[in-house]
């Protein structure tokens, strides 16, 4: 057997490990369109901040694949998939048979289409590529404006901040990590923000990006509002990358399509991580949900299944920690948008800035969020995970405090 795996991060590298020991003496290449891969997205903004020294970003040596006897092809990405030819081609005109192939390829920052995008001093943060380039254009003093605030907007904008400069923020919505937080845990974010001296503004999207002599000099907001700025880093979301996989019904605008095996529509093909479209574990229902521990736990499985090993995946568990200058937020399962008919049990302690909101439906826990003291998330995530039955709604202070 012939394996490809697109990909070499958090996904495509746990397929490849997992899938050498069921394939011990199997070829296995693995291409990445990045010249060294193997680094950790989430620390970009702890390098942007200058709280982690640059070398610390690696996660594997740079013998890892020689060590694994992997056939690395780095550098060159993927420009076509054919499924009916079992074939991958690469940018240089190379193609590469396969017998089983991984799709693995992640995602990249969404971007608005306006007006200015393309002038120097515009940036998203998702590469180490990406973080050169700001380390290199980003001004030593003035004004950098945030678009997006999910949580790498936040941690984009805090970085921004620690390295002196002025940050704003703005959100569409009318409050930061709208699509998690109810309006509670949403002031305790924003009170926090707030003190980190980050200025946001909700309700609000940018509609033209101005530049002089070819360099950011402002952003016009919806309301007509002129910031005067030296940057703008979008954080507004991630589209997957499947371009190459046009003219085959394999994915959507959403992600490439999966089963619970994370087999496509084509049985040869599979898609673990960013880049697919998978089973979430509490709803049932497909959703796309961007985190590095999923896209382990899919290449763990989507791994297995190359060799035919036939596992499950449970499906996406949702789940969230951020941690902003000692302010901290956990997140997992339901939001309070997805929780009709769900019982919440909430509580707040003002003084001390902590609020804890449990969601349970039919007996079992579907929904948390921590804000203050988050010791217990993980004995929280097990109930979640595992869907154990708990004895009616838990009264947050029978495991807190
Ligand atoms: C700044 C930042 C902070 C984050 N913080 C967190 C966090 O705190 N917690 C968390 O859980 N998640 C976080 N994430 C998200 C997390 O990094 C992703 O969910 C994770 O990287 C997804 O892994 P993946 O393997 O699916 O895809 P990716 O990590 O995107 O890797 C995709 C791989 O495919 C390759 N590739 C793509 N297209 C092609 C092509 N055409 N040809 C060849 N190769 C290709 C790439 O080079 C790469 O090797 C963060 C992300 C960012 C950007």
């Amino acid at each position: 057997m012939r394996y490809v795996i697109i990909g070499a991060s958090a996904a495509g590298c746990k397929a490849a490990e997992t899938l050498r020991r069921y394939a011990p003496n199997s070829p296995i290449t693995v291409i990445s369109e990045e010249a060294r891969p193997l680094y950790s997205r989430p620390l970009l903004t702890y390098l942007l901040s200058r709280e982690v020294a640059p070398e610390k970003v690696w996660l594997k040596g740079e013998d890892y694949f020689r060590q694994w006897n992997f056939d690395p092809v780095l550098g060159e990405p993927v420009v076509r998939v054919d499924p009916g030819a079992h074939a991958v081609h690469l940018l240089g005109g190379r193609h590469l048979p396969y017998d089983r192939l991984l799709i693995a390829s992640g995602a990249r920052p969404r971007l608005l289409g306006l007006k200015g995008e393309e002038l120097s001093g515009v940036y998203t943060l998702r590469t180490l590529a990406d973080w050169q380039r700001l380390a290199a254009g980003l001004p030593q003093a003035g004004r950098v404006v945030v678009v997006g605030a999910g949580a790498v907007g936040l941690k984009t904008a805090d970085a921004l901040a620690r390295r002196g400069l002025s940050v704003t923020l703005v959100a569409r919505g009318a409050q930061p990590l709208s699509r998690v937080l109810d309006p509670y845990a949403a002031a305790l974010l924003h009170a926090a923000i707030t003190r980190m001296g980050i200025e946001i503004i909700y309700h609000a999207w940018p509609e033209a990006i101005w530049g002089e002599a070819g360099r950011v000099r402002a952003l016009t907001l919806n309301d007509g509002r002129e910031i005067p700025c030296q940057a703008v880093l979008f954080s507004i979301g991630v589209a997957p990358n499947v371009e190459f996989l046009a003219g085959t019904d394999l994915a959507t605008a959403d992600g490439i399509t999966v089963d619970h095996q994370l087999a496509t529509a084509d049985p040869h093909i599979f898609a673990a991580g960013d880049c697919a479209h998978p089973y979430h574990l509490l709803t049932g229902k497909r959703a796309g949900y961007h985190i590095w521990p999923a896209a382990v736990a899919q290449g763990r499985v989507a791994g297995a299944n190359l060799a035919g090993a036939g596992l499950t995946y449970d499906g996406l568990l949702p789940q969230n920690s951020l941690t902003l200058r000692g302010f901290h937020i956990i997140t997992g399962g339901l939001g309070p948008l997805d929780a009709q008919g769900c019982d919440t049990v909430s509580q707040l302690d003002e003084p001390r800035g902590h609020y804890r909101s449990l969601i349970y439906r039919e007996g079992k826990l579907v929904g948390l969020t921590l804000v203050g003291a988050v010791e217990d998330a993980g004995i929280y995530f097990q109930l979640m995970a595992q869907q154990l039955p708990v004895a009616g709604p838990v009264q947050p202070g029978r495991l807190w405090g």
